[in-house]
């Protein structure tokens, strides 16, 4: 589309540290550990990640996992759902994959002692939006750390697998159109190292702070798909961002999401006057699939020129509240509302990328030795809006389809080729602090590029981003300025791709 990047940093492959691994994922979420555990028994493993593991969207996950589990339901129900969500472009197969494949995940998750919430020996199963029967598995209202929780604690019990926290991926090495390793930043020591691999898994989440009100952890600026970008890799749909409808009107960064299960457990949403504004609007209501619910607040807060609307739970039951959401009743309080006897302010917000680094049924991407799996990845299962609690399930479901693919195509200990010529020298100048872009940047997507678009704020986005392309070429020192350039290069393909998406389809909605 415009030029293709250099490296981050100026680079010369034979002055840095090189590490060797068979499998080098970057990324510590559901994707990532799950990639790790299940190649780890037979190949080395490095698992690399930027914060620490309870900064990813995984950790954050409250309302759960899908999954086709109860007497009522069938992969093919769970098909239909996913199906009518995605508004006429997921790819089919990849669904009939995620939906056939869900219990396996689930087994293993449990088999790992994940702590889903259970009755009389059986899965609890919740409800949620575009869902037409209960199959959520959950953990309370945190089911993310709970998964996490076992994950890591199988990562980090593992001898093949090293867990390094704490470090900065700048960019993929990409040497004869093939995916070799990857530069990385250690902000402790200040050094870069190179890590050489067999094969490369990318797991590196989503892009939710490119946006001013985010559900998303401060971790998650797309760097993943920025340094996909900049090697050619192959990305596509990343007009679709899906914005949740209820996070809580705070000024919080990230903002507080109020799960759908809420709602699920019958909660309402009501306008300024108190009106529930879903009924009518869809045969669902309040939980009609996300996007139809995050344009619908949207209209209604424009309409009576608010910030936000009302969830309205004020009818359940008082002691369901807090023993079935203890983490979202406990934050509300903290910040000044009582679900049970309060009306509580709601917003949408920046919430998940669907598109993405494009894949096939195991993960593979355009570049060889290159897989993408979870939120960077887009393997076509989401279409043009993501079903609730799909995206733990596609993280488990394609990670462990990379794993077993690795497992037949990989030995342990094979070769690593990479030539150790590898120079990059642009003698670029050093660049000022990016601070202040970010939060202009941010300020710009929400007002322009947020969940009702119209072609004149694209192209006023689009002019933004171009007049700020220079900021590309000078050179940075820290992650917090390179996450800014990575986000800006994401910004202008999201807004590239909304401008070349006429019509309104699922999260991607224009008026006018
Ligand atoms: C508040 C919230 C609630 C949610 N609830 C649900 C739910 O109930 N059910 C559901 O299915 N989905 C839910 N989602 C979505 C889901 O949690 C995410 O899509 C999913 O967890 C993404 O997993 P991942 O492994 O791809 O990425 P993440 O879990 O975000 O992990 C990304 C990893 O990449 C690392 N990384 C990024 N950039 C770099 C870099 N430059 N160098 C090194 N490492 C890097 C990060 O440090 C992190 O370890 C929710 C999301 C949020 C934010």
């Amino acid at each position: 589309m415009y030029m293709s990047f250099p490296y981050l940093i100026d680079f010369d492959l034979k002055k840095l540290p090189v590490h060797k691994t068979d499998v080098l994922v970057i990324g510590g979420g559901v994707a990532g550990l799950t990639a790790a555990v299940t190649v780890a028994d037979k190949l080395s493993v490095q698992v690399l990640t930027k914060g620490s593991i309870k900064q990813t969207s995984t950790w954050y996950a409250q309302g759960g996992i899908a999954a086709p589990l109860a007497a009522d339901d069938s992969p093919e129900l769970h098909f239909k759902d996913t199906i009518a969500a995605g508004a006429g472009l997921c790819d089919p197969e990849a669904v009939k994959v995620l939906v056939g494949e869900a219990a396996a995940a689930v087994s293993m998750l449990l088999d790992l002692g994940t702590g889903f919430d259970k009755r009389d020996g059986s899965l609890r199963l919740g409800r949620e939006g575009g869902h037409t029967v209960s199959r959520v598995v959950h953990a309370g209202d945190a089911t993310g750390s709970a998964v996490m929780a076992s994950l890591a604690g199988t990562v980090r019990d593992h001898n093949n697998i090293r867990l390094t926290e704490n470090v900065f991926v700048l960019d993929l090495l990409k040497q004869d159109e093939r995916c070799r390793g990857a530069l990385v930043f250690d902000g402790a020591t200040g050094s870069v190292n190179a890590y050489v691999a067999q094969a490369v898994v990318l797991a590196a989440g989503g892009m939710g702070q490119i946006y001013e009100g985010t559900t998303n952890p401060p971790a998650a600026t797309g760097d993943g798909l920025a340094m996909a970008y900049r090697r050619g890799v192959k990305l596509a749909g990343l007009e679709f961002v899906q914005f949740h409808p209820t996070a809580l009107a705070t000024d919080e960064n990230p903002r507080f999401l109020i799960s759908e299960a809420v709602r699920g457990e019958g909660a309402y949403l009501v306008n300024e006057k108190g009106v529930r504004f879903m009924v009518g609007r869809h045969p669902l209501a309040e939980l009609a699939p996300r996007d139809i619910v995050s344009q619908a607040v949207v209209k209604e807060m424009r309409a009576s020129r608010s910030d936000h609307v009302y969830l309205d739970a004020r009818h359940l039951p008082p002691e369901m509240l807090p023993t079935r959401f203890p983490a979202i009743w406990a934050h509300c309080l903290a910040v000044g509302f009582n679900l049970s006897t309060d009306l509580v302010p709601v917003t949408p917000a920046a919430h998940y990328l669907i598109g993405g680094v494009v894949v096939d049924l195991y993960g593979r991407s355009s570049l060889a030795g290159l897989y993408a799996g979870g939120e960077v990845a887009s393997t076509g299962v989401h279409g043009a809006n993501r079903l609730a609690s799909n995206s733990l399930l596609e993280g488990l479901v394609f990670s462990r389809r990379i794993g077993a693919l690795l497992l037949k195509t990989i030995e342990p200990g094979g070769a690593l080729e990479i030539d150790l010529g590898l120079v990059q020298e642009t003698g670029r100048p050093k660049g000022k602090s990016l601070a202040y872009v970010r939060e202009k940047l941010q300020k710009t997507m929400t007002a322009k590029v947020g969940v009702i678009r119209t072609a004149e704020g694209l192209r006023e986005a689009a002019e933004y981003l171009a007049d700020r392309r220079y900021l590309q070429g000078y050179r940075y020192g820290k992650a917090a300025d390179w996450e800014v350039v990575n986000m800006l290069a994401l910004a202008e393909l999201i807004v590239a791709g909304a401008l070349s998406r006429r019509q309104s389809l699922g999260v991607h909605m224009v008026a006018g």
